[in-house]
């Protein structure tokens, strides 16, 4: 394998998971619809490859950084807006691992998607920042939530001063970056001093996953990193950051989307319709892990 590892630079590279292929489009060779779906993935994954130095596990994609940007420019996904206030909870779950109160605080999440994370961090009384790639989610945000200070691009192209914010998310979006260290290390420039990162990721280390192997649901096209406690910590050391938790988290969401989940959408109108879309369940299957850390450390 010709591949270098971003967290080592070793290129001890070994195939984990061979390709797995599906129908691809016109418009993406690489994917099989039109446009990014938050709720359902598309296209060619690609080979997963693990360093044999430092166990950093990564997808073989050979895209430039900016055809995996036009592809979440392009995102849209009705079917995310479901659910809109368990999720908004679960946010608040996460966040309230910092506080309860956010007062006279800034807080920005990357990949803010239709403002879940927002909603929470503003009842919550933080000062809101969020970046979204996706016109759609944007739109969301300008007309049914009426945050200002959202940038419609990527934290690559975010025009802002360093040691600005108090606080740094990043919900399910780590692992879709072409360059998590590049992106880390914009986010310790832009944080305060001992301001916090708090990330949610697919945890490659989890039961779920070594029981599963390449048939775990986070192994999906758009997942390009898969991070374990041990590997995160380390890019997150090399960047700037101090780990001061890591743990396994849950989410709770009605009865009907875990059915799906099972199911798939076959029974839509039925489960949709029935008392299951009314009893929200919490589940920790333990494979997604919360990570806070704060900037400090050598570099900081
Ligand atoms: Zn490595």
């Amino acid at each position: 394998m010709k591949s270098t590892c971003i967290l080592c630079g070793s290129q001890k590279i070994s195939l984990l998971y061979p390709e797995k292929r599906q129908k691809q489009s016109a418009t993406f060779p690489h994917r099989s619809q039109g446009y990014y779906k938050i709720t359902q993935s598309s296209g060619v994954r690609k080979n997963i490859l693990r360093c044999e130095v430092c166990d950093l596990i990564f997808q073989e994609v050979n895209l430039e950084r900016s055809e995996i940007l036009d592809w979440y420019v392009l995102g849209q996904d009705d079917q995310y807006l479901r659910e809109f206030k368990n999720r908004v909870g679960n946010a608040k779950r996460i966040l309230s691992l910092l506080s309860q109160d956010g007062t006279g605080k800034r807080l920005l999440d990357v990949g803010c998607s239709t403002g879940i994370l927002l909603c929470a961090a503003k009842e919550m009384g933080y000062d809101i920042y969020g970046i979204e790639p996706s016109k759609w989610a944007v739109e969301y945000i300008n007309a049914r939530l009426g945050f200002e200070n959202i940038f419609c691009g990527s934290l690559e192209d975010y025009p802002v001063q360093e040691n600005y914010f108090d606080v740094i998310t990043l919900m399910d979006v780590i692992e879709h970056f072409s360059n998590p260290r590049r992106n880390l290390e914009i986010i310790h420039r832009i944080l305060k001093p001992e301001g916090k990162i708090v990330i949610l990721t697919p945890d490659i280390g989890s039961l779920m996953a070594r029981i599963f192997k390449s048939r775990w649901w986070c192994i999906i096209p758009e997942h390009l990193f898969y991070f374990s406690r041990k590997t995160l910590k380390l890019l997150l050391e090399q960047t700037g950051f101090t780990v001061e938790k890591q743990m396994s988290i849950g989410r709770t969401f009605n009865l009907s989307h875990w059915a799906y989940k099972v199911v798939g959408e076959r029974y839509k109108p039925f489960i949709e319709s029935s008392v299951l879309s009314k009893i929200p369940l919490h589940i920790n299957l333990g494979d997604q892990m919360l990570v806070v850390g704060s900037k400090g450390g050598i570099y900081a």
